[in-house]
Parts: structure tokens; sequence; C-alpha cells
């Protein structure tokens, strides 16, 4: 069994190609519910569903989030109406999200997520972080703000002072299934708001320190590929490098996978992590992303 710690963009990627070359049904993703919320009355739990859809060829993968070629007729109408949807939520995502909800209320979040992966034709398991509900704010030079009014509303463009998020409890299934794997792979996802609040639950950083790991960086050079991931490290004081992923890591990391151009941080890394893996890692291809995943997959002793 391989783990997979996955965000909503560069971890899903990766999946890709993963499942290429993987058993699907050997692959268990954890993944981030941090920025989940409501929105029109729907349950959004935008990277659950980034996996969902990855895992079941569905996803938009021009954008990474929602269904490829999906319609927004209801969104449209909202916002006629004056509702004012924050989240451009396509007719098809929204099926999804309405099943979730209700599925939520009657089973809980885990277990909505296992029905609706089965329905969906995907063999591997896909495990929220948590069945909490979580609360994370975006401390800025305009206020405090929600996660999504800063990523959408101001388009992440105020500066940022701090990240404030909740303590959740894990899912149940979240720490053994990192005990019972071979390798645990954290992706190239959001290291802050992604990766960090799946590694705060309590009881991951233990199980982790005894299990393989390998961290695939989301920074290359001194950005991120996408995303706000640069402004919330540099908000949190850690160096926007691959140098500063590893040593949110670095209590158990045993490899950390690097991009070609960053090949100079190659000795600054053996200082705080056994092994340092360098290739391409710019995933905008499937023959990348399975290479990719081949190279991780060859690592595990
Ligand atoms: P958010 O979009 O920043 O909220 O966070 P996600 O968890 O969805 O992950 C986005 C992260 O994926 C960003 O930090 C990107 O740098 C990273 N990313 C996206 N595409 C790639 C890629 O092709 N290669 C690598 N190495 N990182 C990527």
């Amino acid at each position: 069994m391989i783990t997979v710690l996955s965000g909503g963009t560069g971890t899903p990627k990766l999946l890709q190609g993963l499942k290429e070359i993987v058993d699907p049904a050997d692959l268990t993703i954890i993944v981030n519910t941090l920025e989940n919320d409501y929105f029109s009355g729907v349950y959004v739990s935008a990277d659950i569903d980034t996996v969902l859809y990855t895992l079941s060829d569905m996803i938009n993968d021009e954008t990474w989030y929602g269904v490829k070629g999906d319609t927004f007729i209801t969104h449209e109408r909202l916002n006629e109406l004056g509702c004012g949807e924050l989240l451009r939520i396509g007719d098809v995502d929204r099926a999804t999200k309405i099943q979730k909800t209700q599925l939520m209320d009657k089973y809980g979040l885990k277990k909505a997520c296992e029905i609706q992966a089965r329905n969906m034709g995907i063999e591997s398991e896909i495990i929220p972080m948590s069945e909490e509900k979580s609360d994370i704010k975006i401390v800025t030079d305009i206020g405090e703000l929600e996660f999504h009014d800063f990523l959408i509303k101001h388009k992440s463009e105020p500066e940022v002072l701090d990240i404030k998020f909740s303590q959740v409890k894990p899912a149940d299934g979240v720490v053994d299934a990192i005990k019972n794997s071979e390798a645990v792979i954290i992706g190239p996802s959001n290291p802050i708001t992604s990766i960090l609040p799946i590694l705060s639950l309590k009881g991951i950083r233990e199980a982790l320190k005894d299990t393989y790991v390998i961290a695939v960086s989301p920074i290359i050079g001194s950005d991120a590929v996408s995303g706000p991931a640069s402004k919330f490290m540099k908000a949190l004081d850690i160096e926007v490098s691959s140098v500063g992923v590893a040593s949110l890591y670095k209590d158990f990391l045993d490899n950390i996978v690097i991009d070609d151009k960053d090949s100079n941080l190659k000795s600054q890394l053996n200082q705080i992590v056994n092994k340092v893996t360098i290739t391409n890692t710019i995933m905008n291809n499937l023959g990348v992303k399975k290479n990719l995943a081949q190279i991780i997959k060859d690592s595990i002793p």
C-alpha cells in the first residue's frame, strides 16, 4: 500500500501518473479538508472532489477545479436571481456536491467519500483528513479574510501577514493508513494550506517517522509552480525554496524530489534530508507525470 498526502492541484497531477504505474487498489489518498465549507447550500470539499475527478478521469485539468466540459446553467441562474455565488460551481460538479452533502448528513464525510468513490468506479481509497469542521483565516494587510474570499474575491492579491487554522481530529483510518503503508508520498501541494493541516493532526508526524516518506517540492527556484504557496511561506518566515519545503518535513523526511533547475540546492538539502532526487517535476504532460511517479515508486526501499 502507498499513501499519498494531497491538496488540490500539484498532487492530483502526480496521481494521474501514479494510477498508470501502480494498481489503483494499492493507493490510499489522504486529502486536505481545511478549506471545506458550505456554498449555496452545498458542502464544498474542493480538494476531495479534485481527487475524485482525477481518479475517475473527469477532472478539468486546465483549471484543476471541477469537471471537464461542465456547464454552468445553475450558477448563472443563481447569479441572475441575485445570489452572487462566489465559487463558479458547474452543473455536473454541483450534482456531486449535492450528493456528498446528503450522504454526509447521514453517514459523515468519510463514508460519503467512500460511497462516491465507488460510484465513480474508483478503486483507490480516498480519506478526508478529518470529519470535523475546520476554520482557516488569512490575515492580510486589508484584514482577516476567509480562505475563499482571499483566493477568489481578492484573487490572492493582498499582502499576507499570517495564516491561522483550527486544530481538528484525524478521521478514522488516517493514522492507520500511514502506519500500514510501505511508503508515504507527500505530493507537490501547497505546503502551508494543504500539507501542514494534515501534518498537524494528532499522531501523524509520529507515524511518518516510522515510514519511508518521499516528498515532491511544489517550489521551483524561489516560486510556486502555481497558486499562493510562496506568499503563504513568506508570511510564516519560511524560505521560499525546496530547502524551505524540506525544513517543514525534516523530522520524518527520507527523500525529497526537486526539479532539475534546483540541482544547485543538493548539498544544502543533504544537510536536512538523507536523499535528494533531481528530475523534471514540471508535470505538463502525462509522460512527465508517469516518469516522476516511476522514479518515486522505484525509490521505495
Ligand atoms: P493551492 O492551489 O496553492 O491552494 O494548493 P494546492 O494544494 O492545490 O497545490 C498547489 C501547489 O501545487 C502549488 O504550490 C504549486 O507550486 C504546485 N504545483 C502545481 N503544479 C505543479 C507541477 O507541475 N510541479 C510541481 N513540482 N508543483 C506543482
